[in-house]
Order: structure tokens, then C-alpha cells, then sequence
């Protein structure tokens, strides 16, 4: 790399961009493409990554053809760089011929700093062939992890994405993305045959999101209270599992005042447009939607991210928060989740498609997912260390802020366990968290009185307990795979490591729950 082009790049920044200084990794990755080299580049979102390919586009001779799957963005993101004076282009299948082919000759007379495309048409060796004809500057392969068919975002087109390099041994790569396990690096690393690149690992942390996470109880009221008293007027998004909880919501929100539009794949494609450029352009609306909502999606003022239903995995997790406050300023990730989230999202994986294998990894990231939700630690400390960075305790999550109370809840962590072995062994019969709730307390039902719960050792043996509490207690239980749920009805069965529980070998320190507190408080008063 010559000084010269360090110079030259810099002079982009400033004079078409309009910035001062590049941040955090941005200057590396931007010499080492300008040299010709291949980057995989790892930045949270909001954290920069356009720039990294955008100015080696601008500054290298010829085109850089961009691949991303986002179609729908395309338009704007070719807007906004025009409006710098970059010229850039776009081709995919919303275009007609005419358009096409003046796309076509501008970069064949080298016209073009920046061209975007979906992969699908990139893996096509006809798109090859055509921009071998003409000089292309770098290949940017944006939102990488797609390529990744254990994640969140497959696209199949991705994994022909691999011939760039047969094809175009000579020409620079780079791949990026904000989803950051060990996993996904190392996935797509080889699926892009990155071997050689120079990998760029920025930071994921992003402290200006405070991260609460809060037990279900009523959560659309909670909801509520959360964007009237901490967010009223501001922009955020709310993601729901289902498109009928997304119109539900929605309608609710707008019923108290709130600016809402839903969002999801089932709505009419010019509603979709509409809500969403209600969302970019103006200020204050809450978009309520499924995780169709989201990606590509550059919106600095997001002032929240909430979710009322359980994320799949930490990855969608994070990449779903980190939609909130890209300019810096503080912002909330808040999210409600109950028993019944792990019970549905089981399920969910259980009756998706996907062999075995794949359904044994949806569970494990399931696992992660409710590991950060019951943590007693950090929020931020569990987050970060799924990514494989270490950090100290944040200050800003709920957890830090106020730390959890924890309580010894191994004898009822036995009687639990005991429960569903006794139903199990003596009666043949598997239960989901309602019954064997009621077999704890004691609490007569059709089903009990049928099949003579009443005669087993295990019979009321937690009536202490509230009906509140003990899902509390099957809930963390749960979260720390003592036990496990399956199918459509939720039965619980023992986990890994129920057994040295249940033989006293280790103790269990379980969080208090406010909102099973709440219940035992009422329970007296009642
Ligand atoms: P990502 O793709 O990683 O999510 P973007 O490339 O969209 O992030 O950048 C996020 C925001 O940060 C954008 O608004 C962008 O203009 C801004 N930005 C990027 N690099 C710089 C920089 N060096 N100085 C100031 N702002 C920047
Ligand atoms: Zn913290």
C-alpha cells in the first residue's frame, strides 16, 4: 500500500463522505483492499461496515460489484450514494430490459464505482462472463453469514458465491458480516473459500443498548408500560413471533395512542413498503413486527428494540437488538419472556423441516437463547462471551443495575424432578408444566383423579408453593437444561445433570421472580 492511496482514501472519506476520521477497524480494512488483498470483516451492526468496501470501490480502478440479498434496499442505498456524487448502480429482477441495459453499458465503459446484486444473479455464469468483459474493482459480499446453513439467514445462493474465486482468482474479496459466533466465522470462511483473507474482528460490544429482560406477566400491558413511561414518541421496533400477534399488537398499540405500523411476510407488498418508509422517514413510528423486518435496515435513532416473544438464538438476538441506537445515543433492548416461549419455540423446532442434526443445533441455540434470559450475571458479560469477547460487568443492563436476589431452591428443584420421575416410572404417563404443577400442589384435576395421582409419594409434596413460582422454577430449570420439553404438549423430561441435583451432589440457586413474588404476595392477601 502507498502512501498515495492511504492519502487518496482518506480524501474520500472526508470529501465524499463527509467524515472526519475512519472508526475502529475501518482504515485497515480499507488499505488492505485498496493492496488487493481478500478481508472477512466482523463488525457489529451500525459499526461501519459500508465504508470498508465502499471507498476501495470509489478508489481502485474499475467497478465493485456488491452482492446482497436485500433487494428491496437496493434502490435506497444506490440513492444515498448517489446523492455523495458516487456512481453507483443497481441490477435485479425489479428493473426492466431498457434499464438493464444502460446499467450494463455504464459498466462496461467503466462508469461504475459501486454495482450492487443479489447472489442470485452473480452465480449465474452468464452475470460472470458479462462483468469479465469489464474491470471489476473488489467483489463485496455483504451480510456473509448467509452462507451459513446453520444460521438464521440462509440464502442457498450464497454457497455458489464460492466461485469468485476460481473464477476471479485476481480480484479482491471481501466478506462481511454482523453475526460473529466462532461458528458462522469459520463457516464462512471456508463455504466463500476465504482461506487467505485477512479476518478484521472488531468489538461486538455495543454500550449504548441497555439490555433488560423481563418475566411475562400480561405482556402487552408491560409493553406498554415500557414505551409510555420510558420511549413515548420515540422510534422502535417490536418483534413478534407470529403474524397475528404482530396485527394484534399493533392494533393495541395504536388503540393507546402509539404510532404503530405492522410488518410481516403475510401483508400486501405495498403495505409492507408503505409502513416501512413511515418508519425510515419519519420520526416516532413503532414498527410491530416479525423477524422478516430488519435486515439492511439503517436507521440511526432507533430509540428501543423490543421483543414480547422468545428470539431463536443469541445471534438473532443481538442482530434484532442492534437495530437499536446505530448513532451512539442510549437506547433499550427489553424484552418479556415466559414459560410458554420455551414451550412454543420447542415446539417450533420440533415440527420445522431440517434433519435431526439441525434440529439438534436449533435447540442448543434455544439453550443459549434462555441462558441469557436467566443469567444472574451481566447481561452484557453472557452476550459478549457467546461472541467469544471478554468483558467486565457493564453497568447499564438490568441485571448490573439491579442484581437479581438468588435463592437456595434445591429441595424444590428435587421435588420437581422427583414428580415427573414418579409419573413417569409409576404411571407411565409424560406431563407438560400444567399437571405436574398441580401433582405439586396437590390441586385435583380430571386427569389426576382418572389416573390416582393422588396415591403417588410426590402428591402435594409442593404446596408451599404458588402455581406462579413453581413455573418460575421450571422455567430457569428449563433455562439450565435440567429438564427439557418436547413436543406438542411441552412434556417435560429430565435433562443432563438432573441426576447429581437429585442425588444432592449439587446445589441449585435459582433467581426470585417478580412476578412469582407478586403472586405469593396476593396468594396471602387472598
Ligand atoms: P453497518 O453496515 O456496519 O451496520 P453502516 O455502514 O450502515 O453500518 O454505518 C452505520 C452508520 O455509521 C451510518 O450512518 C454511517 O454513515 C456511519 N458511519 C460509518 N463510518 C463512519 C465514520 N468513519 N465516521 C462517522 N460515521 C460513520
Ligand atoms: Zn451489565
Amino acid at each position: 500500500m502507498t502512501t498515495a492511496s492511504i492519502d487518496t482514501a482518506r480524501s474520500v472519506l472526508s470529501d465524499v463522505f463527509g467524515y472526519d476520521s475512519f472508526r475502529g477497524e475501518q482504515e485497515a480494512v480499507v488499505e488492505h483492499v485498496i493492496a488487493g488483498g481478500d478481508a472477512v470483516v466482523l463488525m457489529p451492526t451500525g459499526g461501519g461496515k459500508s465504508l470498508c468496501y465502499q471507498i476501495p470501490s470509489i478508489v481502485r480502478e474499475g467497478t465493485g460489484v456488491v452482492v446482497s440479498p436485500l433487494i428491496a434496499l437496493m434502490a435506497d442505498q444506490v440513492a444515498a450514494l448517489e446523492n455523495l456524487g458516487v456512481r453507483a448502480a443497481y441490477l435485479n429482477s425489479t428493473l426492466d430490459l431498457e434499464r438493464v441495459r444502460e446499467v450494463e453499458r455504464q459498466y462496461l465503459a467503466g462508469e461504475l464505482d459501486v454495482l450492487y446484486m443479489a447472489p442470485e444473479r452473480l452465480v449465474l455464469p452468464r452475470t460472470q462472463d458479462f462483468l469479465a468483459r469489464g474491470r471489476i474493482a473488489l467483489f463485496a459480499i455483504d451480510e456473509a453469514h448467509c452462507v451459513s446453513q446453520w444460521g438464521h439467514d440462509f440464502r442457498s445462493d450464497y454457497l455458489g458465491l464460492h466461485v469468485l474465486a476460481e473464477r476471479f482468482p485476481d480480484t479482491p474479496r471481501v466478506a462481511l458480516t454482523a453475526t460473529a459466533t466462532r461458528a458462522t466465522h469459520a463457516e464462512l470462511t471456508e463455504r466463500l473459500s476465504l482461506q487467505d483473507a485477512r479476518h478484521f474482528v472488531a468489538s461486538f460490544d455495543r454500550s449504548n443498548i441497555e439490555y433488560r429482560i423481563v418475566p411475562k406477566d400480561g405482556p402487552r400491558a408491560q409493553l406498554l408500560e415500557f414505551i409510555t413511561t420510558e420511549h413515548p414518541g420515540d422510534t422502535g421496533i417490536v418483534y413478534c413471533l407470529s403474524r397475528r400477534s404482530v396485527d394484534q399488537l399493533a392494533e393495541a398499540l395504536r388503540a393507546k395512542g402509539i404510532d404503530a405500523v405492522p410488518y410481516h411476510a403475510g401483508l400486501p407488498q405495498e403495505v409492507r413498503a408503505a409502513n416501512q418508509g413511515r418508519f425510515l422517514r419519519e420520526d416516532g413510528v413503532v414498527v410491530v413486527a416479525t423477524i422478516a423486518f430488519g435486515m439492511g435496515i439503517d436507521k440511526p435513532d432507533v430509540r428501543f428494540v423490543a421483543h414480547v416473544d422468545l428470539p431463536r438464538s443469541v445471534e438473532g438476538y443481538y442482530q434484532e437488538t442492534g437495530r437499536a441506537g446505530r448513532d451512539g445515543l442510549p437506547s433499550t433492548a427489553w424484552m418479556a419472556y415466559g414459560l410458554g416461549d420455551v414451550v412454543s419455540q420447542r415446539r417450533l423446532i420440533e415440527s420445522g423441516e431440517g434433519d435431526e442434526a439441525f434440529k439438534r443445533r436449533s435447540m442448543s441455540h434455544l439453550d443459549a437463547m434462555l441462558a441469557l434470559c436467566e443469567t444472574v450475571d451481566c447481561r452484557r458479560v453472557q452476550l459478549l462471551r457467546y461472541f467469544d469477547e471478554e468483558s467486565g460487568p457493564c453497568g447499564n443492563c438490568d441485571t448490573c443495575k439491579t442484581p437479581p436476589q438468588t435463592w437456595d431452591a434445591t429441595v424444590d428443584v428435587q421435588k420437581l424432578l422427583s414428580a415427573i420421575i414418579r409419573l413417569d416410572r409409576e404411571r407411565d404417563q409424560r406431563f407438560g408444566s400444567g399437571q405436574i404443577v398441580d401433582v405439586l400442589r396437590g390441586k385435583a384435576n380430571d386427569r389426576s383423579t382418572s389416573s390416582r395421582h393422588e396415591e403417588l409419594s410426590v402428591w402435594g409434596v409442593g404446596a408451599e408453593r404458588t402455581e406462579a413460582q413453581w413455573r418460575a422454577v421450571i422455567r430457569q430449570v428449563l433455562a439450565r437444561g435440567l429438564l427439557q420439553s418436547h413436543g406438542d404438549y411441552g412434556v417435560l423430561v429430565l435433562g443432563e445433570g438432573a441426576g447429581p441435583v437429585l442425588r444432592g451432589e449439587e446445589t441449585v440457586f435459582l433467581r426470585e421472580d417478580p412476578v412469582s413474588k407478586r403472586g405469593s404476595r396476593s396468594r396471602r392477601a387472598g
